[in-house]
């Protein structure tokens, strides 16, 4: 999509720290990190949400699922990690582009909501 901020980092028309990239998954550093080690993790073709997703693209969130485990292993997350994606009004979502927040590196607080 052509106004999409995260389509532009995946084009390079936007500058990333670029922590892993396959054909349809592309990972970057949080801008504005939560944690010690904050990385986003986005497939290459535009969904909008986790309630995007569907049997015709759901190939590209198993690849962002077996990319998690290298990236932390990576970023060494020893000690665990969490996945999180904010889907839509409720969930607080900003950039409607499907992505999971990998964060770690620190004891993360146990509640999320
Ligand atoms: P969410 O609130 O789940 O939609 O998360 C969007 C995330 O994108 C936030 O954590 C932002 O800090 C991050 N973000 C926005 N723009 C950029 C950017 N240009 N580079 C890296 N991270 C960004
Ligand atoms: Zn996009």
């Amino acid at each position: 999509m052509t106004d999409c901020i995260f389509c532009k980092i995946i084009k390079g028309e936007i500058p990333s720290a670029k922590v892993f990239e396959s054909e349809t998954v592309y990972a970057f550093r949080d801008i504005n990190p939560m944690a010690p080690t904050h990385i986003l993790i986005v497939p290459k073709a535009h969904i909008p949400s986790a309630d995007g997703v569907t049997a015709e693209n759901s190939s590209a969130v198993a690849a962002i699922f077996e990319a998690i485990p290298q990236i932390a292993k990576a970023e060494g997350l020893t000690n665990g990690y969490r996945v999180i994606t904010n889907c839509g009004e409720d969930g607080c979502q900003t950039v409607k582009h499907l992505h999971f927040h990998l964060l770690g590196g620190k004891k993360l607080p146990e509640s999320m909501a």
